[in-house]
């Protein structure tokens, strides 16, 4: 970057602020957006409204001092119709450039009330108005950082695309381009930065898009075929019998769907290839009980389950579930957390390392390094968005290609399902287990409060318990802590609360006074709940029929809905309460309203991804994957479609890019996808 024209060593290091090292970084340095400054009038027609462009001579122009102390810098341009003052803030060094007699075009709105244009785009024109940069054309708005302007940037993208635009490797195959329509990157590359009109800009993009969405769906594709298809693993051919004892011990009977998802699962652990499969069902739909018997299949066989759940408490109440899953067919459930005493710990881990039959629940504690689990078949890996890629491929490589099975509540959008999970096979939960209660939701101003307390009361006195959501101030850390204290301790002295027992749940508690809390909750002690969003993933407390979200409308509709989750769990009728601030605006209001009509985890999550953008559910999709950086995925959604569609087909013919029109493609993968590719491309 330092030896591009205009840039230098100081300069340089504020590109590498925004990512910027080499040349190709900068010319991937896409712009946020194009100012259309096309609109070239006779400065006898400019009027305020509009962005517009005059081809003009400087005239007069100086600095002037303002009272405030600032230097601006004021000019007076001229064509043969007339006149138009520009006035540029804080900036008398352009008296530098802005000679009388220099021939300037400059794009910008007449102030209607000064009638001049404030801090216009201008830039010195020689020849030809083609060959602007900065105003007259599609002007691009690039990310900049403090101390680099849009000039210098524009100026640098200009230099990087002249000297090597058209050195750029192509990862795209040459039939793939072919087959797609698509263009030569260099020219992708200047459109992007650099069209001529809107059309030449939107072919860049698609073809850009195109390119990030292909190396991502060929990543996937090639970590599917690796990992599933030509891995051989065990297969589990056990005849099922301790799965069917506990089966049939069940106080209830599988829902047809647990039953299909079930099938599905066992298949995938009879064969030989390494399961790589997702078990998606909304809060409540039983998934636990289907990895249950799963887990159980294995056991059978001599080999160990592991089941991994993203939090301390979740990993208990999973480890009663199991329990009293496996019990009948006599089959261990062992847990380890973090907070398992250390001699115990070593005894379990002594009886892990040795490989002996059984099941274990845990937290992270299970991806610890100095855990063994050599002989461990089927790794369960809980509310996988918690998680990411990293932590199941760590879990998956304690044993030797063990089958890997991921649940999930979070409903995720298809379009994100097809761009993130494309090497999973999936099974859906759909429909409620049988005898569960009405739920249902209503929204509540805070001038409502008084009747929402009363309702809680008359719940909590007829026996059932409740959740109380504080309201979130700033999402994580000490705040949101103290709010949700500062709300108990209200509650607590709330004549009509009084006499029921309290409790609080926040992130800030010590992991063991967590479980308690929790455990005096699910134990039918403590009848009120005050917490953070920490109980929305998993608890499962069937007498909880209340649940009231304080700043309801701060929430996504997807992280609400696994809130509301938590109940509706029992054969009673449930309610939920949206709490909306005073200030809510229309946009919240809507959500909120959106959450009151359906109880369809998948719209509400599509609808999320509409209204709001892959949001909170990004990072954490996309931990272990870089970052898209033009790819919108609410928007792109039928190039997202091709390009898999493309990349299978790719990968079908070539699996491990060995042919030498794929080497670009693999060098640029194995650079860009180094972590999630792992050791599949390598050697
Ligand atoms: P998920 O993990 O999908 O949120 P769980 O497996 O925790 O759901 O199940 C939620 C509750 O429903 C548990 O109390 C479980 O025992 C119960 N349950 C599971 N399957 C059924 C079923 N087929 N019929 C009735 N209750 C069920
Ligand atoms: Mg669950």
């Amino acid at each position: 970057m330092q030896f591009l024209p205009g840039v230098g060593p100081q300069r340089a290091i504020l590109f590498e602020r925004l990512g910027i090292v080499t040349l190709e970084h900068l010319m991937r340095h896409y712009p946020r957006t194009h100012l259309d400054a096309r609109h070239f009038v006779p400065i006898a027609e400019v009027k305020p409204g509009e962005l517009l462009t005059v081809d003009a001579v400087v005239r007069n122009a100086g600095a002037v001092r303002t009272r405030a102390g600032r230097t601006d810098f004021t000019a007076t341009l001229a064509d043969a119709t007339g006149r138009l003052p520009v006035y540029f803030f804080g900036q008398p060094f352009l008296a530098r450039t802005l000679k009388p007699g220099t021939r300037v075009v400059v794009s910008g709105e007449l102030d209607p009330v000064e009638k001049r244009m404030l801090n216009p785009l201008f830039e010195v024109a020689e020849g030809d108005v083609a060959d602007l940069l900065h105003a007259g054309r599609l002007v691009p708005v690039h990310p900049l950082t403090r101390g680099l302007s849009g000039r210098a940037m524009r100026r640098a993208v200009r230099a990087a695309l002249d000297r090597a635009g058209a050195k750029v490797r192509d990862p795209l195959p040459e039939d793939v381009r072919g087959a797609e329509h698509l263009g030569p990157l260099a020219e992708a590359l200047e459109h992007i930065h650099f069209p001529a009109d809107a059309e030449q800009l939107e072919a860049a993009r698609r073809r850009l898009v195109f390119e990030e969405l292909f190396l991502l769906q060929a990543t996937i594709a090639i970590r599917r075929q690796v990992l599933h298809v030509e891995s051989v693993g065990l297969a589990h051919l056990a005849s099922g019998a301790l799965a069917k004892r506990a089966r049939e011990a069940l106080p209830f009977r599988l829902t047809a769907d647990q039953d299909r998802a079930l099938s599905e699962i066992v298949a995938d652990l009879r064969s030989p290839h390494p399961m790589q499969r997702l078990l998606l069902g909304d809060v409540g739909s039983g998934k636990t009980v289907v990895a249950t018997l799963a887990a159980l299949h294995v056991v059978e066989c001599g080999r160990q389950a592991a089941f991994m759940a993203p939090t301390e408490i979740l990993a208990r109440q999973h480890a009663v579930t199991l329990t009293a899953v496996a019990a009948p067919a006599g089959v261990e459930v062992a847990t380890l957390t973090g907070a398992t005493p250390a001699a115990e710990r070593r005894a379990l881990s002594a009886r892990l390392a040795s490989g002996a039959p059984m099941i274990v629940v845990g937290t992270h504690a299970l991806i610890a390094d100095r855990l063994e689990l050599p002989n461990l078949a089927l790794a369960i890996v809980d509310e996988q968005h918690r998680f990411g890629v990293r932590q199941r491929a760590q879990l998956a490589q304690k044993g030797a290609l063990p089958d890997v099975l991921v649940l999930t509540a979070t409903p995720i959008p298809r379009t994100l399902m097809l761009a993130f999970y494309g090497d999973l096979d999936v099974s859906r939960l759909n429909a409620r287990p049988a005898g569960r209660g009405r739920l249902v939701t209503r929204i509540a101003g805070e001038e409502k409060l008084p009747q929402v307390l009363e309702f809680v009361a008359r719940e909590l006195s007829a026996g059932r318990q409740a959740y109380w959501v504080a309201p979130v101030i700033e999402a994580g850390g000490r705040s949101e802590a103290r709010a949700a204290e500062a709300e108990f301790e209200r509650l607590r002295a709330h004549p009509l609360l009084r006499r029921f027992t309290l409790g609080l749940l926040h992130g800030r508690l010590k992991p063991a006074e967590k479980v308690d809390v929790m455990q005096r909750f699910v134990g039918g002690e403590v009848q009120l709940l005050v917490a953070t969003t920490v109980v929305e993933v998993g608890v499962d407390v069937p007498n909880a029929t209340v649940m009231v979200i304080q700043n309801a409308d701060r929430f996504g509709l997807t992280q609400l809905h696994q809130l509301r989750g938590r109940v509706g769990r029992g054969a009673q009728r449930s309610v939920c309460v949206l709490m909306q601030g005073s200030a809510t605006r229309a946009r919240g209001r809507e959500r909120l309203q959106l959450m009151a009509s359906t109880q369809d985890g998948l719209a509400l999550a599509e609808a999320d991804l509409r209204m709001r953008g892959p949001g909170e559910l990004w990072g954490t999709l996309q931990a272990g994957m870089p970052r898209l950086r033009l790819a919108d995925l609410a928007r792109d959604q039928a190039v997202l479609a091709e390009a898999q569609r493309s990349a299978q087909a790719l990968v079908e013919r070539d699996p491990h890019l060995g042919s030498p029109a794929h080497a670009e493609l693999r060098e640029v993968l194995l650079q860009r996808y180094a972590e999630p590719l792992q050791t599949a491309l390598a050697g």
